[in-house]
């Protein structure tokens, strides 16, 4: 057995702090038992890992959030200061107009609303033709006057909202979320409902994420999105197009959870053991590239949260963008990988497999 990793965890004051996280992740007693991630994908002629061709910008406007959910990846909350400035943004709408394959531009956090050149950016991107994703976190649209016309400014600009949702429950919501939250969430639903979102025709698409409150896999995509649908429609007059359910990766919070709640051998062991190589096959990091609030490239979020930075061999920061050079680079992998590999995959936009 390797070393505990609670006292790996005694040796680092900060639970996010990335050399902790990779050690964890290294040691655990689990390094004969599970084969390096890289050689899974070896066995199945993955390896070296290699984009497909990169559609799809995620930029993350920085690490500050009115909520500090339990399982965040991002160790976001109110205290992070960590900000995308506004030359950083422009240095992204440059990239994006050396890039037209680029279709998506995926604007993340934290709350990426409460950067405070958020409306600059988006109608910036506005006349640029591609589809804006804002992964919404709901309670902000109530979180002070200033966001309340939020829903208005996303129908303005044909933002597409993504927005988790836990679960259909207050009580299960509010564990992971915070008190209160399921409330909110619900509200906002319904403001953004109000305004068109989710309605049939309108052309205004909200989906919703779930992702499990423990140390299970999640249950099928489709089944959990009929009833999501049946229960905040029968609830509370809800509609919203498509559910995506995400595997939570042991990455910072909720890696702390799992090693907290000493889950963190039995989770990895779910997740090696249901390694699907259809859903390795199409992993998010082999079309989307990641910007980090400072501008630096990233092969998807939780690398960033890690910070392992995109192979030598490509650009590492916005201002050097050579898409190109992106797409020829190898994927950095580690043993956190395999929370996008299992089951039927997991990504940002839910289930890989099968797509
Ligand atoms: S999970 Fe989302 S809403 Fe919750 S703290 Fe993290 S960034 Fe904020
Ligand atoms: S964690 Fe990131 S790099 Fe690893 S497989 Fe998932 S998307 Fe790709």
């Amino acid at each position: 057995m390797g070393i505990p990793v609670k006292s790996l965890k005694a040796q680092h004051h900060l639970f996010a702090d990335p050399t902790y996280q990779l050690e964890v992740l290294r040691h655990a007693g689990l390094e004969e038992e599970f084969p390096p991630f890289a050689v899974r994908l070896q066995e199945h002629g993955l390896y070296p890992l290699r984009p497909t061709g990169t559609t799809i910008l995620q930029i993350n406007l920085g690490k500050m959030c009115n909520q500090t959910c339990r399982h965040c990846h991002v160790d976001a909350g109110p205290d992070r200061k960590e900000i995308m400035t506004r030359d950083t943004m422009q240095l992204c709408l440059d990239a994006l107009a050396k890039a037209p394959h680029i279709a998506t531009v995926d604007l993340t956090g934290g709350a990426p609303e409460m950067n405070p050149d958020f409306r600059w950016f988006v109608e910036q991107l506005y006349p640029l033709g591609r589809q804006i994703i804002v992964r919404c976190n709901l309670t902000i649209i109530l979180a002070n006057k200033k966001y309340h016309d939020l829903p208005l400014f996303f129908k303005e600009h044909g933002v597409q909202v993504v927005s988790s949702l836990p679960y259909f429950s207050a009580s299960r919501t509010d564990a992971q979320r915070g008190g209160g939250v399921f409330e909110k969430s619900i509200k906002a639903l319904q403001l953004l409902n109000e305004v068109g979102y989710g309605q049939a025709g309108s052309g205004l698409q909200l989906d919703l994420v779930y992702n499990p409150s423990g140390a299970f896999l999640p249950a099928s995509q489709k089944s959990l999105e009929a009833e999501f649908k049946r229960r905040l429609l029968s609830g509370y007059g809800i509609v919203f197009n498509n559910l995506f359910c995400i595997t939570n990766l042991p990455v910072s919070r909720y890696l702390d959870y799992l090693v907290e709640s000493d889950n963190y051998g039995s989770y990895m062991e779910k997740l090696v053991n249901a390694f699907n190589p259809v859903a390795a096959a199409g992993v998010m990091c082999r079309n989307t590239v990641s910007v980090g609030w400072d501008g630096l490239l990233y092969d998807c979020d939780f690398n960033q949260m890690l910070e392992l930075k995109v192979a030598p061999s490509a650009p590492r920061h916005i201002r050097d963008f050579d898409l190109q050079r992106l797409d020829e680079r190898a994927i950095v992998l580690n043993q956190h990988c395999y929370g996008c590999t299992a089951g039927a995959g997991s990504s940002c936009g839910g289930e890989t497999a099968g797509k």
